[in-house]
């Protein structure tokens, strides 16, 4: 795996922590506030009304001794029928006022958990207190509730004794349920209702609106960090390891290759050469007498030479041929698609070059030139070795000569 794909797999990763962390803190901050956001409305729907029923007890003079009953007398329904007109332009808000003994059985408190609220108040398990306002949560669905207290004889006319009661209002109603509301009874709840779901939207909307700008400054951060990934480390990297493999892989006196990469491309060429079933052949060569040179013209002239002798050998090569310094004065060369007598034929090529350089420049230099051609099968440095030893065969008959070594030679 690539540096590059490594940085940027930490990278998503990271990220990918990271926004889920954020995105689970602020997904509940969000839906935090946005809750308080929808109580805080259904709280202000809750004191208008008060505020309407309020006004309406003050204001609305009933004649409950007239016979012609109007509900339009009663602040109850003043305010629930208010608040419906409001609440028509916000689907699912609701008003109401249940009792658990009403005149009219539609105000009824049917539910059995409001029914079970009104008695906690009653029985005293939720205390109550004045204009206290409690929270619950059902079905999605948010219900703010809150006591109904008889604190003024107002309602008592309709709801004391049926005799006492407005005549038209009891033929409307009936004498069986309504009555019989006591001073400072509990008789039921008012509430505000509100559907959560657009508290969820609502939600939902704030968080897509946080999400989409981290995911953009992600991308941003991801693509400058990738741009300064390559200028400032990949790019300078590269160039140091160009120039550290040239160091490594490069004979720094001459310019060609060292021992180490010629054992490399060697490697590669005897695999080239075994799937394709070509001849690999390894021409090897040693200048002779090379320490008189040094001897007589000193250690710097003995270097002239061998780089001389390397420039000369590279312009007799053919493309794929591959030259490298093996040892001191030792030179050795890689030569793909060659059988022993084309290895010879630019041996003898290479020989004469030299020869006729050590005519014209002092101080003179041959070379003795050892061959040998891959079997297919053995090593290498078993390669090398016969190439080796069939040069130090040339030295023996005499140096400035050729000799190739075809004992293990392929037969084709
Ligand atoms: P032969 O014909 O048998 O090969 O004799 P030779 O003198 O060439 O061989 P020998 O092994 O006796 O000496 C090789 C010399 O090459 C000895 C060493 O100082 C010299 N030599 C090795 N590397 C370098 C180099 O990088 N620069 C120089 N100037 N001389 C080197
Ligand atoms: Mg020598
Ligand atoms: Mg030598």
């Amino acid at each position: 795996m690539s540096f590059r794909v490594k940085f940027n797999l930490v990278l998503l990763l990271t990220f990918a922590l990271a926004l889920l962390l954020a995105t689970t803190y602020y997904k509940n901050e969000v839906q935090k506030a946005t809750l308080e956001e929808v109580k805080h409305e259904a709280i202000l729907s809750l004191q208008a009304a008060l505020a309407i029923r309020s006004y309406a007890s003050q204001h609305v003079k009933a004649d409950f001794n007239q016979e012609q009953f109007k509900p339009d007398d009663i602040p109850a329904f003043v305010t629930m029928e208010t608040m419906r007109l409001l609440f028509e332009k916000y689907p699912g808000y609701q008003y109401s006022e249940t009792v658990l003994n009403p005149l009219n059985l539609a105000n009824m408190a049917r539910e059995p958990w409001i029914r079970e609220v009104i008695e906690n108040y009653r029985s005293g398990r939720t205390p109550y207190a004045d204009a206290e306002i409690t929270t619950y949560v059902r079905d999605k669905t948010l219900h703010l509730v809150r006591p109904i207290k008889i604190r003024d004889g107002t309602c008592m006319a309709c709801h004391g004794k049926v005799a006492d009661a407005p005549a038209g209002m009891v033929r409307i109603y009936g004498n069986t349920h309504g009555y019989g509301w006591k001073m400072d009874e509990i008789v039921g709840v008012q509430a505000v209702t509100v559907p959560l779901d657009r508290s969820k939207e609502r939600s939902a909307a704030a968080f897509q609106r946080f999400l989409w700008p981290l995911v953009a400054v992600f991308a941003l951060l991801f693509a400058t960090l990738n741009i300064l990934l390559q200028y400032w480390v990949l790019n300078p990297l590269n160039r140091q390891n160009l120039s550290l493999n040239r160091l490594a892989t490069t004979d720094s006196l001459t310019g060609i290759m060292n021992r180490r990469a010629f054992m490399d491309q060697f490697h590669l060429e005897m695999e080239a050469a075994r799937y394709k079933s070509e001849p690999l052949s390894i021409l090897v060569f040693d200048l002779d007498h090379f320490k008189a040179i040094n001897d007589t013209h000193g250690h710097a002239q003995g270097d002239q030479v061998l780089r001389v002798t390397a420039n000369l050998v590279k312009g007799a090569l053919r493309s794929n041929d591959q030259l490298a310094r093996i040892g001191g004065e030792e030179f050795a060369l890689l030569l793909p698609h060659t059988s022993t007598a084309g290895a010879r034929g630019l041996a003898e090529n290479l020989r004469k070059r030299m020869e006729h350089q050590s005519l014209q420049n002092s101080p003179a230099t041959t070379g003795s030139f050892g061959i040998a051609t891959w079997d297919g099968r053995e090593s290498r440095e078993r390669l090398l070795k016969r190439a080796d030893e069939a040069m130090y065969a040339a030295k023996a008959a005499g140096r400035n000569c050729i000799v190739a070594d075809e004992s293990r030679a392929k037969t084709t």
